[in-house]
Protein backbone atom coordinates (compact mmCIF):
# COMPACT_ATOMS: atom_id res chain seq x y z
CA UNK A 1 0.00 0.00 0.00
CA UNK A 2 1.01 3.01 -0.76
CA UNK A 3 0.73 6.89 0.45
CA UNK A 4 0.48 9.41 -2.71
CA UNK A 5 1.41 12.32 -0.53
CA UNK A 6 4.83 10.09 0.38
CA UNK A 7 5.05 8.56 -3.40
CA UNK A 8 5.82 9.98 -6.60
CA UNK A 9 3.09 11.01 -8.91
CA UNK A 10 4.24 14.35 -10.86
CA UNK A 11 0.75 14.10 -13.09
CA UNK A 12 1.04 17.38 -15.99
CA UNK A 13 -2.03 19.16 -17.24
CA UNK A 14 0.12 19.57 -20.67
CA UNK A 15 1.42 16.86 -23.18
CA UNK A 16 5.32 17.86 -24.08
CA UNK A 17 5.60 19.48 -27.15
CA UNK A 18 7.48 16.42 -28.86
CA UNK A 19 3.99 14.19 -28.42
CA UNK A 20 2.28 13.49 -31.29
CA UNK A 21 0.27 10.50 -30.02
CA UNK A 22 -2.36 9.65 -27.44
CA UNK A 23 -0.49 7.13 -25.60
CA UNK A 24 3.01 9.31 -25.84
CA UNK A 25 1.67 12.37 -24.38
CA UNK A 26 -0.50 10.23 -21.53
CA UNK A 27 2.88 8.24 -20.71
CA UNK A 28 4.25 11.74 -19.70
CA UNK A 29 1.51 13.48 -18.69
CA UNK A 30 0.30 10.43 -16.16
CA UNK A 31 3.79 10.52 -14.76
CA UNK A 32 4.99 7.61 -15.97
CA UNK A 33 8.14 8.62 -17.66
CA UNK A 34 10.58 11.13 -18.49
CA UNK A 35 12.45 12.23 -21.39
CA UNK A 36 16.28 13.02 -21.08
CA UNK A 37 16.53 13.15 -24.57
CA UNK A 38 15.55 11.86 -28.04
CA UNK A 39 14.48 7.86 -27.52
CA UNK A 40 16.09 7.90 -23.69
CA UNK A 41 13.86 7.77 -20.97
CA UNK A 42 13.40 7.35 -17.39
CA UNK A 43 10.66 5.02 -15.91
CA UNK A 44 9.19 7.06 -13.07
CA UNK A 45 7.95 5.04 -10.05
CA UNK A 46 4.49 4.35 -11.34
CA UNK A 47 5.80 4.03 -15.06
CA UNK A 48 8.56 1.19 -13.55
CA UNK A 49 5.49 -0.65 -11.34
CA UNK A 50 3.77 -1.46 -14.97
CA UNK A 51 6.97 -2.48 -17.00
CA UNK A 52 8.12 -4.95 -13.96
CA UNK A 53 4.52 -6.15 -13.96
CA UNK A 54 4.73 -7.03 -17.95
CA UNK A 55 8.29 -8.21 -17.53
CA UNK A 56 6.81 -10.85 -14.57
CA UNK A 57 4.31 -11.63 -16.66
CA UNK A 58 6.16 -12.68 -19.82
CA UNK A 59 8.79 -14.14 -17.36
CA UNK A 60 6.03 -16.46 -16.08
CA UNK A 61 4.89 -17.40 -19.61
CA UNK A 62 8.17 -18.32 -20.81
CA UNK A 63 9.03 -20.69 -18.12
CA UNK A 64 5.83 -22.46 -18.22
CA UNK A 65 6.62 -23.06 -21.77
CA UNK A 66 10.08 -24.63 -21.01
CA UNK A 67 12.35 -21.60 -21.33
CA UNK A 68 15.67 -21.19 -19.45
CA UNK A 69 15.96 -17.61 -18.03
CA UNK A 70 19.68 -16.06 -18.30
CA UNK A 71 21.12 -12.50 -18.27
CA UNK A 72 23.81 -11.68 -21.38
CA UNK A 73 26.04 -8.55 -21.81
CA UNK A 74 24.89 -5.47 -23.32
CA UNK A 75 28.43 -4.13 -23.92
CA UNK A 76 29.83 -6.77 -26.89
CA UNK A 77 33.33 -7.05 -28.57
CA UNK A 78 32.58 -6.06 -31.62
CA UNK A 79 34.39 -9.02 -32.99
CA UNK A 80 31.79 -11.19 -32.29
CA UNK A 81 29.48 -9.24 -34.90
CA UNK A 82 32.16 -9.14 -37.25
CA UNK A 83 32.56 -12.95 -37.20
CA UNK A 84 28.63 -12.77 -37.00
CA UNK A 85 26.68 -12.88 -40.71
CA UNK A 86 25.55 -9.33 -40.66
CA UNK A 87 28.23 -6.91 -39.26
CA UNK A 88 27.77 -4.85 -42.09
CA UNK A 89 23.75 -4.56 -42.19
CA UNK A 90 23.47 -4.58 -38.35
CA UNK A 91 26.32 -1.86 -37.72
CA UNK A 92 24.41 1.03 -38.72
CA UNK A 93 22.56 0.72 -35.53
CA UNK A 94 24.78 -0.20 -33.14
CA UNK A 95 26.27 2.59 -30.75
CA UNK A 96 30.11 2.20 -30.53
CA UNK A 97 31.06 1.88 -27.15
CA UNK A 98 34.92 2.49 -27.45
CA UNK A 99 37.85 2.50 -24.89
CA UNK A 100 38.14 6.00 -24.14
CA UNK A 101 41.41 7.41 -24.86
CA UNK A 102 42.88 4.84 -26.31
CA UNK A 103 44.00 6.26 -29.28
CA UNK A 104 41.45 3.82 -31.44
CA UNK A 105 39.42 6.49 -31.78
CA UNK A 106 39.68 7.12 -35.25
CA UNK A 107 39.45 3.41 -35.96
CA UNK A 108 36.59 2.82 -38.22
CA UNK A 109 35.35 -0.01 -36.40
CA UNK A 110 34.51 -0.29 -33.15
CA UNK A 111 36.56 -2.43 -30.09
CA UNK A 112 33.12 -2.84 -28.21
CA UNK A 113 28.98 -1.97 -29.19
CA UNK A 114 25.94 -1.96 -27.77
CA UNK A 115 23.93 -4.84 -27.84
CA UNK A 116 20.64 -4.55 -29.99
CA UNK A 117 20.33 -8.42 -29.89
CA UNK A 118 21.90 -11.31 -28.93
CA UNK A 119 22.52 -13.67 -31.29
CA UNK A 120 25.82 -12.98 -32.13
CA UNK A 121 26.83 -13.58 -28.34
CA UNK A 122 24.17 -16.43 -27.36
CA UNK A 123 25.73 -18.63 -30.28
CA UNK A 124 29.34 -18.85 -29.24
CA UNK A 125 28.25 -19.00 -25.95
CA UNK A 126 26.18 -22.62 -26.64
CA UNK A 127 29.26 -23.48 -28.90
CA UNK A 128 31.26 -23.52 -25.71
CA UNK A 129 28.39 -25.32 -23.67
CA UNK A 130 26.76 -27.82 -25.79
CA UNK A 131 28.29 -30.74 -27.94
CA UNK A 132 25.51 -33.60 -27.68
CA UNK A 133 22.30 -34.14 -28.75
CA UNK A 134 21.93 -35.15 -25.23
CA UNK A 135 21.60 -31.45 -24.30
CA UNK A 136 19.29 -30.35 -26.85
CA UNK A 137 16.34 -29.17 -27.47
CA UNK A 138 17.16 -25.37 -25.08
CA UNK A 139 15.54 -21.91 -24.95
CA UNK A 140 17.16 -19.33 -23.58
CA UNK A 141 15.58 -15.83 -22.93
CA UNK A 142 16.60 -12.83 -21.14
CA UNK A 143 14.17 -9.52 -20.30
CA UNK A 144 16.87 -6.68 -20.78
CA UNK A 145 17.94 -3.40 -22.20
CA UNK A 146 18.23 -3.28 -25.89
CA UNK A 147 20.52 -0.44 -27.48
CA UNK A 148 19.59 0.54 -31.20
CA UNK A 149 20.77 3.90 -32.66
CA UNK A 150 16.75 4.19 -34.03
CA UNK A 151 17.25 6.96 -37.32
CA UNK A 152 14.32 8.33 -36.10
CA UNK A 153 13.30 7.78 -32.20
CA UNK A 154 9.76 8.50 -31.57
CA UNK A 155 6.46 8.63 -30.46
CA UNK A 156 7.89 8.16 -26.76
CA UNK A 157 8.88 4.39 -25.74
CA UNK A 158 7.40 3.11 -29.73
CA UNK A 159 10.39 3.62 -31.00
CA UNK A 160 13.43 4.16 -28.37
CA UNK A 161 16.90 3.88 -28.52
CA UNK A 162 17.39 1.92 -25.20
CA UNK A 163 14.54 -0.09 -24.63
CA UNK A 164 13.79 -3.11 -23.40
CA UNK A 165 13.05 -6.35 -24.65
CA UNK A 166 12.52 -10.06 -23.69
CA UNK A 167 15.27 -11.95 -26.40
CA UNK A 168 15.00 -15.63 -26.25
CA UNK A 169 17.21 -17.92 -28.46
CA UNK A 170 15.72 -21.82 -29.23
CA UNK A 171 18.56 -24.30 -30.08
CA UNK A 172 17.61 -27.71 -31.99
CA UNK A 173 19.14 -31.12 -33.24
CA UNK A 174 16.81 -30.44 -36.30
CA UNK A 175 13.93 -28.71 -38.03
CA UNK A 176 10.99 -30.32 -37.30
CA UNK A 177 12.39 -29.76 -33.66
CA UNK A 178 12.90 -26.25 -34.50
CA UNK A 179 9.55 -25.47 -35.65
CA UNK A 180 8.16 -27.76 -32.01
CA UNK A 181 9.95 -24.63 -30.14
CA UNK A 182 8.71 -21.89 -32.20
CA UNK A 183 5.52 -23.39 -31.62
CA UNK A 184 5.90 -23.13 -28.24
CA UNK A 185 7.06 -19.52 -28.16
CA UNK A 186 3.76 -18.90 -30.11
CA UNK A 187 1.76 -19.74 -27.75
CA UNK A 188 3.49 -18.49 -24.53
CA UNK A 189 2.90 -15.09 -26.62
CA UNK A 190 -0.61 -16.00 -27.36
CA UNK A 191 -0.76 -16.24 -23.56
CA UNK A 192 1.75 -13.38 -22.73
CA UNK A 193 -0.19 -10.57 -24.28
CA UNK A 194 -3.49 -12.01 -23.70
CA UNK A 195 -2.60 -11.73 -19.52
CA UNK A 196 -1.40 -8.14 -20.09
CA UNK A 197 -4.68 -7.08 -21.49
CA UNK A 198 -3.63 -6.21 -25.24
CA UNK A 199 -4.74 -7.73 -28.34
CA UNK A 200 -1.72 -8.36 -30.04
CA UNK A 201 -2.55 -10.74 -33.52
CA UNK A 202 -0.42 -13.10 -35.24
CA UNK A 203 0.53 -12.03 -38.52
CA UNK A 204 2.77 -13.72 -41.51
CA UNK A 205 5.99 -11.70 -41.05
CA UNK A 206 8.91 -11.18 -43.39
CA UNK A 207 12.41 -12.85 -42.61
CA UNK A 208 14.37 -10.29 -43.78
CA UNK A 209 17.86 -9.49 -43.00
CA UNK A 210 17.76 -12.11 -40.30
CA UNK A 211 17.33 -14.65 -43.51
CA UNK A 212 15.43 -17.33 -41.59
CA UNK A 213 12.82 -19.70 -42.92
CA UNK A 214 9.63 -18.39 -41.29
CA UNK A 215 8.51 -15.58 -39.05
CA UNK A 216 5.24 -14.23 -37.39
CA UNK A 217 5.06 -10.73 -35.78
CA UNK A 218 2.47 -10.00 -33.01
CA UNK A 219 0.90 -6.63 -34.11
CA UNK A 220 -1.52 -4.63 -32.08
CA UNK A 221 -3.90 -3.03 -34.90
CA UNK A 222 -3.64 0.81 -33.99
CA UNK A 223 -3.59 3.67 -36.44
CA UNK A 224 -0.28 4.94 -35.25
CA UNK A 225 1.43 1.95 -35.81
CA UNK A 226 4.38 1.65 -38.36
CA UNK A 227 3.67 -1.64 -40.02
CA UNK A 228 0.79 -2.12 -42.38
CA UNK A 229 -0.92 -5.33 -41.61
CA UNK A 230 -2.69 -7.27 -44.63
CA UNK A 231 -5.44 -9.30 -43.80
CA UNK A 232 -9.08 -11.09 -44.43
CA UNK A 233 -11.69 -11.29 -41.46
CA UNK A 234 -13.21 -14.46 -43.36
CA UNK A 235 -10.22 -16.94 -43.47
CA UNK A 236 -8.34 -15.01 -40.73
CA UNK A 237 -5.28 -14.74 -43.44
CA UNK A 238 -2.86 -11.56 -41.72
CA UNK A 239 0.69 -10.75 -43.01
CA UNK A 240 2.97 -7.57 -42.42
CA UNK A 241 2.95 -5.98 -46.17
CA UNK A 242 6.92 -6.39 -46.16
CA UNK A 243 6.22 -10.00 -46.36
CA UNK A 244 3.64 -9.61 -48.95
CA UNK A 245 6.11 -8.45 -51.04
CA UNK A 246 9.21 -9.41 -49.61
CA UNK A 247 11.48 -11.44 -51.73
CA UNK A 248 9.70 -10.13 -54.79
CA UNK A 249 10.55 -7.60 -57.12
CA UNK A 250 8.14 -6.56 -59.82
CA UNK A 251 9.39 -7.18 -63.20
CA UNK A 252 9.25 -3.58 -64.19
CA UNK A 253 11.86 -1.94 -62.59
CA UNK A 254 14.95 -0.41 -63.59
CA UNK A 255 18.11 0.37 -61.51
CA UNK A 256 19.53 3.96 -61.60
CA UNK A 257 22.37 5.14 -60.80
CA UNK A 258 23.10 6.69 -57.16
CA UNK A 259 23.03 10.02 -56.74
CA UNK A 260 25.94 11.61 -54.38
CA UNK A 261 23.14 11.58 -51.32
CA UNK A 262 22.46 7.90 -51.83
CA UNK A 263 26.08 7.20 -51.69
CA UNK A 264 26.78 8.58 -48.39
CA UNK A 265 23.83 6.08 -46.85
CA UNK A 266 25.42 2.92 -48.59
CA UNK A 267 26.47 0.30 -46.54
CA UNK A 268 28.61 -2.19 -47.57
CA UNK A 269 26.97 -5.51 -48.06
CA UNK A 270 23.69 -4.07 -48.50
CA UNK A 271 22.54 -3.12 -51.69
CA UNK A 272 20.34 -0.47 -52.20
CA UNK A 273 18.32 0.19 -55.47
CA UNK A 274 15.02 1.90 -55.68
CA UNK A 275 12.45 -0.11 -58.25
CA UNK A 276 8.68 1.61 -59.06
CA UNK A 277 6.15 -0.64 -60.49
CA UNK A 278 4.06 -0.36 -63.18
CA UNK A 279 1.56 -0.60 -61.04
CA UNK A 280 2.35 1.08 -57.36
CA UNK A 281 2.25 -1.72 -54.50
CA UNK A 282 1.84 0.83 -52.21
CA UNK A 283 -0.60 3.52 -51.56
CA UNK A 284 0.82 6.44 -53.14
CA UNK A 285 0.58 6.57 -56.82
CA UNK A 286 4.92 7.49 -57.05
CA UNK A 287 5.12 5.03 -54.02
CA UNK A 288 9.41 4.50 -53.56
CA UNK A 289 10.69 1.16 -53.20
CA UNK A 290 13.52 -0.10 -51.26
CA UNK A 291 14.94 -2.98 -52.34
CA UNK A 292 17.55 -4.37 -50.40
CA UNK A 293 19.94 -7.37 -51.12
CA UNK A 294 21.43 -9.18 -48.46
CA UNK A 295 24.81 -10.51 -49.47
CA UNK A 296 26.64 -12.51 -46.73
CA UNK A 297 29.77 -14.03 -47.80
CA UNK A 298 28.67 -17.34 -49.96
CA UNK A 299 25.29 -17.39 -48.35
CA UNK A 300 22.15 -17.32 -50.83
CA UNK A 301 20.69 -14.46 -50.86
CA UNK A 302 17.32 -12.64 -51.20
CA UNK A 303 16.21 -9.64 -52.54
CA UNK A 304 14.11 -7.68 -50.38
CA UNK A 305 11.34 -5.38 -51.31
CA UNK A 306 10.06 -2.89 -48.69
CA UNK A 307 7.69 -0.40 -49.51
CA UNK A 308 7.80 2.91 -48.03
CA UNK A 309 5.69 5.90 -48.87
CA UNK A 310 7.39 8.35 -47.23
CA UNK A 311 9.91 10.04 -48.98
CA UNK A 312 11.66 11.50 -46.32
CA UNK A 313 12.18 8.00 -44.46
CA UNK A 314 12.75 6.36 -47.38
CA UNK A 315 15.80 8.68 -48.20
CA UNK A 316 17.09 8.07 -44.77
CA UNK A 317 17.03 4.17 -44.58
CA UNK A 318 18.84 4.39 -47.85
CA UNK A 319 17.08 4.69 -50.36
CA UNK A 320 17.65 6.30 -53.65
CA UNK A 321 18.62 5.82 -56.50
CA UNK A 322 16.34 7.44 -58.93
CA UNK A 323 14.21 5.77 -61.18
CA UNK A 324 14.75 6.24 -65.08
CA UNK A 325 11.96 4.44 -66.90
CA UNK A 326 10.35 1.01 -66.10
CA UNK A 327 11.91 -1.96 -67.73
CA UNK A 328 9.73 -4.43 -69.25
CA UNK A 329 9.04 -8.09 -68.33
CA UNK A 330 10.49 -8.54 -71.98
CA UNK A 331 13.59 -7.09 -71.20
CA UNK A 332 13.70 -9.21 -67.43
CA UNK A 333 12.82 -12.05 -68.91
CA UNK A 334 16.00 -13.24 -70.26
CA UNK A 335 18.85 -12.98 -67.61
CA UNK A 336 16.34 -14.10 -64.92
CA UNK A 337 15.04 -17.10 -66.90
CA UNK A 338 11.47 -16.02 -66.31
CA UNK A 339 8.80 -16.24 -68.68
CA UNK A 340 7.90 -13.11 -69.98
CA UNK A 341 5.19 -11.17 -67.91
CA UNK A 342 5.82 -13.29 -64.81
CA UNK A 343 7.04 -11.28 -61.66
CA UNK A 344 9.41 -12.92 -59.10
CA UNK A 345 12.10 -13.10 -56.60
CA UNK A 346 15.77 -13.44 -57.02
CA UNK A 347 17.46 -15.91 -55.26
CA UNK A 348 21.00 -17.16 -55.94
CA UNK A 349 24.25 -17.78 -54.42
CA UNK A 350 27.75 -15.65 -55.02
CA UNK A 351 29.55 -18.54 -56.52
CA UNK A 352 33.17 -16.86 -55.76
CA UNK A 353 32.37 -14.94 -52.78
CA UNK A 354 36.02 -13.58 -52.57
CA UNK A 355 35.88 -11.93 -56.14
CA UNK A 356 33.26 -10.14 -54.41
CA UNK A 357 35.93 -9.23 -51.65
CA UNK A 358 36.20 -5.77 -51.01
CA UNK A 359 33.59 -3.95 -53.35
CA UNK A 360 30.78 -3.13 -52.19
CA UNK A 361 28.48 -5.88 -53.07
CA UNK A 362 25.85 -4.23 -54.91
CA UNK A 363 27.87 -3.98 -57.76
CA UNK A 364 26.70 -6.85 -58.56
CA UNK A 365 23.47 -6.30 -58.19
CA UNK A 366 23.62 -2.95 -60.47
CA UNK A 367 24.94 -6.02 -62.73
CA UNK A 368 21.77 -7.37 -62.74
CA UNK A 369 20.46 -4.01 -63.29
CA UNK A 370 22.14 -3.20 -65.75
CA UNK A 371 22.27 -6.61 -67.57
CA UNK A 372 18.25 -6.51 -67.35
CA UNK A 373 17.49 -2.85 -68.42
CA UNK A 374 20.38 -2.18 -70.41
CA UNK A 375 20.23 1.61 -69.05
CA UNK A 376 23.73 1.47 -68.39
CA UNK A 377 25.08 5.14 -68.89
CA UNK A 378 26.58 5.82 -65.54
CA UNK A 379 29.46 3.14 -65.27
CA UNK A 380 28.33 0.46 -63.62
CA UNK A 381 31.66 -1.43 -64.03
CA UNK A 382 32.95 -3.97 -62.62
CA UNK A 383 36.21 -4.04 -61.31
CA UNK A 384 37.26 -7.06 -61.51
CA UNK A 385 34.17 -8.77 -60.90
CA UNK A 386 31.77 -11.09 -63.99
CA UNK A 387 28.38 -11.78 -63.15
CA UNK A 388 28.03 -14.79 -65.01
CA UNK A 389 30.96 -16.13 -63.40
CA UNK A 390 30.65 -15.50 -59.73
CA UNK A 391 27.26 -14.68 -59.50
CA UNK A 392 24.62 -17.39 -60.02
CA UNK A 393 21.33 -16.48 -60.28
CA UNK A 394 19.05 -20.10 -59.00
CA UNK A 395 15.93 -18.97 -59.07
CA UNK A 396 13.01 -16.67 -60.24
CA UNK A 397 10.27 -17.15 -57.59
CA UNK A 398 6.18 -16.35 -58.42
CA UNK A 399 4.93 -13.17 -57.48
CA UNK A 400 1.93 -13.08 -55.67
CA UNK A 401 0.21 -9.68 -55.14
CA UNK A 402 -1.31 -9.60 -51.81
CA UNK A 403 -2.33 -5.98 -50.81
CA UNK A 404 -5.65 -4.66 -49.78
CA UNK A 405 -8.70 -5.33 -52.50
CA UNK A 406 -6.88 -8.18 -53.77
CA UNK A 407 -7.81 -11.71 -53.21
CA UNK A 408 -7.21 -13.21 -50.32
CA UNK A 409 -4.98 -16.45 -51.07
CA UNK A 410 -6.89 -18.49 -48.66
CA UNK A 411 -10.68 -17.25 -49.33
CA UNK A 412 -10.72 -15.25 -52.72
CA UNK A 413 -12.32 -12.42 -50.46
CA UNK A 414 -11.01 -9.28 -50.88
CA UNK A 415 -8.03 -8.63 -48.52
CA UNK A 416 -8.17 -5.21 -46.00
CA UNK A 417 -5.26 -3.11 -44.62
CA UNK A 418 -5.22 -1.31 -41.33
CA UNK A 419 -2.06 0.10 -39.43
CA UNK A 420 -0.30 -2.40 -36.42
CA UNK A 421 2.09 -2.08 -33.82
CA UNK A 422 4.77 -4.99 -33.67
CA UNK A 423 5.18 -5.77 -30.28
CA UNK A 424 6.25 -9.25 -30.81
CA UNK A 425 8.31 -11.09 -33.51
CA UNK A 426 9.48 -14.95 -33.71
CA UNK A 427 12.07 -16.69 -36.42
CA UNK A 428 13.23 -19.80 -37.20
CA UNK A 429 16.74 -18.70 -37.65
CA UNK A 430 17.70 -22.27 -39.85
CA UNK A 431 22.22 -22.76 -38.98
CA UNK A 432 22.80 -19.12 -40.74
CA UNK A 433 24.44 -18.84 -36.97
CA UNK A 434 25.27 -21.90 -36.10
CA UNK A 435 27.34 -22.44 -39.07
CA UNK A 436 29.05 -19.16 -38.61
CA UNK A 437 29.65 -20.02 -35.09
CA UNK A 438 30.12 -23.80 -35.48
CA UNK A 439 27.51 -24.69 -32.78
CA UNK A 440 27.47 -27.93 -33.34
CA UNK A 441 26.59 -31.39 -32.00
CA UNK A 442 27.41 -34.66 -32.11
CA UNK A 443 24.22 -37.39 -32.90
CA UNK A 444 23.84 -40.59 -31.45
CA UNK A 445 26.01 -42.02 -34.18
CA UNK A 446 28.77 -39.49 -33.49
CA UNK A 447 27.68 -37.41 -36.54
CA UNK A 448 27.99 -33.72 -36.19
CA UNK A 449 25.25 -31.03 -37.43
CA UNK A 450 24.97 -27.47 -36.75
CA UNK A 451 21.87 -26.65 -34.38
CA UNK A 452 18.91 -25.62 -35.66
CA UNK A 453 18.10 -22.10 -34.18
CA UNK A 454 14.59 -19.78 -33.56
CA UNK A 455 15.15 -16.39 -32.17
CA UNK A 456 12.03 -14.70 -30.47
CA UNK A 457 11.68 -10.52 -29.17
CA UNK A 458 9.30 -8.89 -27.70
CA UNK A 459 9.05 -5.73 -26.91
CA UNK A 460 8.45 -5.14 -23.44
CA UNK A 461 8.58 -1.47 -23.55
CA UNK A 462 7.07 -0.96 -25.95
CA UNK A 463 4.47 -3.39 -25.40
CA UNK A 464 3.67 -0.93 -22.37
CA UNK A 465 3.22 1.86 -24.55
CA UNK A 466 0.91 -0.07 -27.26
CA UNK A 467 -1.37 -0.82 -23.93
CA UNK A 468 -1.98 2.45 -23.36
CA UNK A 469 -2.47 3.47 -27.41
CA UNK A 470 -5.53 0.29 -26.88
CA UNK A 471 -6.78 1.31 -23.58
CA UNK A 472 -7.42 5.46 -23.17
CA UNK A 473 -10.20 7.57 -22.93
CA UNK A 474 -10.23 11.85 -23.25
CA UNK A 475 -9.60 11.70 -20.13
CA UNK A 476 -6.56 9.32 -19.65
CA UNK A 477 -5.52 6.00 -19.14
CA UNK A 478 -7.75 2.83 -18.59
CA UNK A 479 -5.66 0.46 -17.54
CA UNK A 480 -6.14 -3.52 -17.61
CA UNK A 481 -6.16 -4.89 -14.55
CA UNK A 482 -3.06 -7.16 -14.74
CA UNK A 483 -0.55 -4.42 -15.82
CA UNK A 484 -2.08 -1.33 -13.63
CA UNK A 485 0.99 0.11 -11.50
CA UNK A 486 -1.81 0.16 -8.64
CA UNK A 487 -5.66 -2.20 -9.14
CA UNK A 488 -7.08 0.25 -6.70
CA UNK A 489 -7.02 3.65 -6.03
CA UNK A 490 -8.63 5.18 -2.60
CA UNK A 491 -9.22 8.67 -3.29
CA UNK A 492 -10.08 9.97 0.57
CA UNK A 493 -11.42 13.54 -0.06
CA UNK A 494 -11.16 14.71 3.33
CA UNK A 495 -7.37 13.03 4.29
CA UNK A 496 -7.62 14.91 7.93
CA UNK A 497 -10.56 13.52 9.11
CA UNK A 498 -9.19 10.23 11.27
CA UNK A 499 -12.70 8.50 10.54
CA UNK A 500 -11.50 8.95 6.93
CA UNK A 501 -7.90 8.02 7.28
CA UNK A 502 -9.04 4.60 9.14
CA UNK A 503 -11.59 3.57 6.38
CA UNK A 504 -9.38 4.13 3.59
CA UNK A 505 -6.09 2.39 5.81
CA UNK A 506 -9.08 -0.54 6.50
CA UNK A 507 -10.21 -0.72 2.51
CA UNK A 508 -6.84 -0.49 1.61
CA UNK A 509 -5.80 -3.72 3.68
CA UNK A 510 -8.80 -5.57 2.88
CA UNK A 511 -7.80 -5.19 -0.90
CA UNK A 512 -4.41 -6.33 -0.50
CA UNK A 513 -5.12 -9.12 1.67
CA UNK A 514 -7.53 -9.87 -2.12
CA UNK A 515 -4.33 -9.57 -3.98
CA UNK A 516 -4.62 -5.77 -5.58
CA UNK A 517 -2.26 -3.24 -5.44
CA UNK A 518 -3.34 -0.25 -3.62
CA UNK A 519 -2.78 3.48 -3.78
CA UNK A 520 -3.94 5.85 -1.25
CA UNK A 521 -4.41 9.67 -2.12
CA UNK A 522 -4.03 11.57 0.89
CA UNK A 523 -3.29 14.43 -1.04
CA UNK A 524 -4.50 17.75 0.62
CA UNK A 525 -5.95 18.34 -3.06
CA UNK A 526 -9.44 19.63 -3.75
CA UNK A 527 -11.79 16.59 -5.07
CA UNK A 528 -11.76 17.85 -8.43
CA UNK A 529 -8.10 17.67 -8.65
CA UNK A 530 -7.66 14.47 -7.84
CA UNK A 531 -10.51 12.86 -9.88
CA UNK A 532 -8.79 14.68 -12.57
CA UNK A 533 -5.41 12.79 -11.69
CA UNK A 534 -7.75 9.44 -10.97
CA UNK A 535 -8.78 9.47 -14.47
CA UNK A 536 -5.36 10.53 -15.96
CA UNK A 537 -3.36 7.69 -14.48
CA UNK A 538 -5.92 5.18 -15.06
CA UNK A 539 -6.21 2.76 -11.84
CA UNK A 540 -9.17 0.33 -13.01
CA UNK A 541 -11.40 0.35 -9.48
CA UNK A 542 -11.62 4.03 -7.60
CA UNK A 543 -13.39 4.30 -3.86
CA UNK A 544 -13.73 7.67 -2.75
CA UNK A 545 -14.61 8.42 0.68
CA UNK A 546 -15.57 11.98 1.83
CA UNK A 547 -16.70 13.22 5.37
CA UNK A 548 -20.19 13.96 3.54
CA UNK A 549 -20.37 10.38 2.70
CA UNK A 550 -19.22 8.89 5.92
CA UNK A 551 -21.88 11.16 7.72
CA UNK A 552 -24.72 9.01 4.86
CA UNK A 553 -22.73 6.18 6.24
CA UNK A 554 -21.68 5.45 2.55
CA UNK A 555 -18.31 5.21 -0.16
CA UNK A 556 -18.59 5.26 -3.59
CA UNK A 557 -17.06 2.57 -5.93
CA UNK A 558 -16.49 3.47 -9.70
CA UNK A 559 -14.43 1.49 -12.34
CA UNK A 560 -12.35 3.34 -14.48
CA UNK A 561 -13.91 2.09 -17.69
CA UNK A 562 -17.65 2.39 -16.59
CA UNK A 563 -19.68 5.83 -16.55
CA UNK A 564 -21.71 4.52 -13.37
CA UNK A 565 -20.72 5.16 -9.74
CA UNK A 566 -21.61 3.02 -6.61
CA UNK A 567 -22.82 3.98 -3.43
CA UNK A 568 -21.70 0.96 -1.00
CA UNK A 569 -22.36 0.90 2.91
CA UNK A 570 -19.33 1.72 5.09
CA UNK A 571 -19.81 -1.45 6.79
CA UNK A 572 -19.74 -3.42 3.67
CA UNK A 573 -17.02 -1.38 2.16
CA UNK A 574 -14.21 -3.33 2.47
CA UNK A 575 -15.85 -6.65 2.09
CA UNK A 576 -17.11 -5.30 -1.35
CA UNK A 577 -13.66 -4.48 -2.55
CA UNK A 578 -12.41 -7.39 -1.42
P1 LIG B 1 10.63 -2.32 -35.96
O1 LIG B 1 10.16 -2.99 -37.23
O2 LIG B 1 9.55 -1.62 -35.23
O3 LIG B 1 11.86 -1.47 -36.17
P2 LIG B 1 12.17 -4.62 -35.42
O4 LIG B 1 11.53 -5.56 -36.37
O5 LIG B 1 13.43 -3.93 -35.81
O6 LIG B 1 11.09 -3.50 -34.98
P3 LIG B 1 12.94 -6.83 -33.74
O7 LIG B 1 14.37 -6.89 -34.09
O8 LIG B 1 12.00 -7.82 -34.33
O9 LIG B 1 12.40 -5.33 -34.02
O10 LIG B 1 12.87 -6.82 -32.14
C1 LIG B 1 11.88 -7.49 -31.36
C2 LIG B 1 10.89 -6.52 -30.75
O11 LIG B 1 11.53 -5.44 -30.07
C3 LIG B 1 10.01 -5.84 -31.78
O12 LIG B 1 8.95 -6.68 -32.15
C4 LIG B 1 9.55 -4.60 -31.04
O13 LIG B 1 8.41 -4.89 -30.24
C5 LIG B 1 10.72 -4.28 -30.13
N1 LIG B 1 11.50 -3.14 -30.65
C6 LIG B 1 12.30 -3.13 -31.73
N2 LIG B 1 12.88 -1.92 -31.90
C7 LIG B 1 12.41 -1.15 -30.89
C8 LIG B 1 12.64 0.21 -30.51
N3 LIG B 1 13.48 0.98 -31.19
N4 LIG B 1 12.02 0.68 -29.40
C9 LIG B 1 11.19 -0.11 -28.69
N5 LIG B 1 10.93 -1.40 -29.01
C10 LIG B 1 11.54 -1.92 -30.09
MG1 LIG C 1 13.83 -2.03 -36.35
MG1 LIG D 1 9.94 -4.97 -37.83
MG1 LIG E 1 10.86 -7.45 -36.01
Amino acid sequence: MKYWSQFFVPTLKESPADAEIASHKLLVRAGLVRKLSGGLYTYMPLGLRTLQKITQICREELDESGAIELWMPHVHPAENWQKGPRWNAAREIMFRADHAGDGKKSSPDPEFVLGPTHEEVITPLIKAEISSYRDLPKNFYQIATKFRNEIRPRYGLMRAREFVMMDAYSFDANEAGAEVAYGKMKAAYEAFFKRVGVLAIAVEADTGVMGGSFSHEFMVPAEVGDDDVIYCETSGYAANREKATSGLVPADFVVAAPTAETEKFATPGVVTIAALAKEPYSVAPDAQFKTLVYVGDDKPFLVILRGSDDLEEAKLGALGYTLVRPATPEEIAPIMGAKPGSLGAVKGTIAQPDKLDGIYADNAIKLIGNGTTGANEDGFHLRNVNVERDLAITGWGDFRTVKAGEPCPLCGEPLKSRRGIEVGHIFILGTKYSDCFEATYMDDQKQTHPMVMGCYGIGISRTLQAVIEQGHDQDGIVWPWAVAPFQVLICNLDPQLAEAADLAKAIGVAAELAGADVLIDDRAERPGVKFKDADLIGIPLRVTIGGRGLKNGIVEVKWRHEKDVASIPVAEAASHIA
